[in-house]
C-alpha cells in the first residue's frame, strides 16, 4: 500500500490504481474495481482522461497522502459516495451532505414511473418531491420535463441547502425552490404530482442494516416508525388536500411494503396505477 512506501518512489498513476483494486479486493470489497477508480481519480483531482493519457505520471506526495487517506476509509466501510462526496443518478451527479441518503439507484424507478405516467412531458406541471434529501429525484425529472417547476421539502436544512445547490448544479435552479416543513404542515395549493421516497424501515429493524448504511446515511432519512408507514398513512392522507384532479402520487416502498400500500390506498380511496419494480426484480415504488 501506498503509506507503506517509506522514503521511496511514488506509483505511477495505472500503477496506483492497481495497488488499490488489489488492496481491496483482498478486503473483500464486491466492488473493489470500481471503486479504486472513483477514489483515485478523486484523490488525484484528475479525469479519468488524465489517467488514460498519462498512466505513468508519478503521484504528488500531496496526491498518494489524500488517497491513502481514501483507501483507510474505504477500508473502514465507508461508502465510496460519501468518501468522494459525490454520487451519480439519473445520469446527473449529486452533491452529498451527511444530512442526505446516498442516492441509490433503486429510486431511479420513481422517476421511471412517473414519467411513464404523465400524460404530456410538455405540460406546465406542478410537482412536490417530501423528503428531497440530496434533490436527486425532484432534479430528474425537472431535467427531464423542461416546463415542469417544483418544491423540494425537506425537514433538515443541510438537506434543502445541498438539493438547492444541486438544483443549480444540474440547470434547474430557476424551475425549483426548496422549503423546510414536516411533510405538508407548511403547505397549501394544487399539485400535479407528488414524489417521495420516504423514510420505509421500521425502527427496530435499522439496527440491523448494513453498517454502510446504518453508519453514514442518515437516520431520519430511514426511520419510518413502529412499521415503518408511518410517512406513508401522511403522505396518502395529504394527497387528497394536494392533488389536482388528474393528479399522481408515486412513491418508493420497502422491498416486503406493497401489500401494506394496497391496503392504506384503498383506506384513502386512491386507486393504484402501477406497482414497478427495480432492476433486481423488487416491488420499489407504486404510483396512485
Ligand atoms: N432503500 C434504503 C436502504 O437501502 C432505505 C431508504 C428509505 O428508507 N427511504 O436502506
Amino acid at each position: 500500500m501506498i503509506e507503506g512506501r517509506v522514503g521511496g518512489k511514488l506509483p505511477g498513476r495505472a500503477q496506483a490504481l492497481r495497488e488499490l483494486r488489489r488492496t481491496l479486493s483482498e478486503a473483500g470489497f464486491e466492488t473493489a474495481a470500481l471503486d479504486a477508480r472513483l477514489l483515485l481519480l478523486t484523490a488525484l483531482g484528475i479525469s479519468a482522461t488524465d489517467l488514460i493519457a498519462w498512466p505513468d505520471t508519478p503521484l504528488s506526495p500531496g496526491q498518494a497522502e489524500t488517497l491513502a487517506s481514501y483507501t483507510g476509509r474505504r477500508l473502514a466501510h465507508e461508502p465510496v459516495a460519501r468518501i468522494i462526496g459525490e454520487r451519480e443518478f439519473w445520469g446527473l451527479l449529486f452533491r452529498l451532505s451527511p444530512e442526505t441518503l446516498v442516492p441509490r439507484p433503486d429510486t431511479e424507478t420513481v422517476v421511471e414511473t412517473a414519467l411513464a405516467l404523465l400524460p404530456d412531458r410538455r405540460a406546465p406541471l406542478r410537482i412536490v418531491d417530501f423528503g428531497t434529501g440530496s434533490g436527486c429525484i425532484l432534479v430528474a425529472l425537472l431535467h427531464e420535463l423542461p416546463y415542469a417547476t417544483g418544491v423540494g421539502i425537506d425537514l433538515s436544512f443541510g438537506a434543502l441547502s445541498t438539493a438547492r445547490d444541486n438544483a443549480l448544479a444540474n440547470g434547474v435552479g430557476a424551475r425549483s425552490h426548496f422549503a423546510l416543513s414536516r411533510w405538508a404542515d407548511a403547505m397549501s395549493g394544487s399539485f400535479d404530482l407528488i414524489v417521495s421516497n420516504p423514510p420505509y424501515i421500521a425502527s427496530a429493524v435499522i439496527p440491523t442494516l448494513d453498517r454502510e448504511v446504518r453508519l453514514h446515511d442518515p437516520q431520519l432519512a430511514l426511520d419510518g416508525g413502529p412499521d415503518g408507514l408511518e410517512p406513508y398513512r401522511v403522505l396518502l392522507g395529504e394527497a387528497g388536500r394536494l392533488l389536482g384532479p388528474e393528479g399522481l402520487l408515486v412513491v418508493e416502498i420497502g422491498y416486503d411494503q406493497a401489500e401494506s400500500l394496497k391496503g392504506l390506498a384503498a383506506a384513502h380511496g386512491l386507486e393504484i396505477l402501477r406497482i414497478a419494480h427495480d432492476l433486481t426484480g423488487t416491488p420499489r415504488c407504486i404510483a396512485m
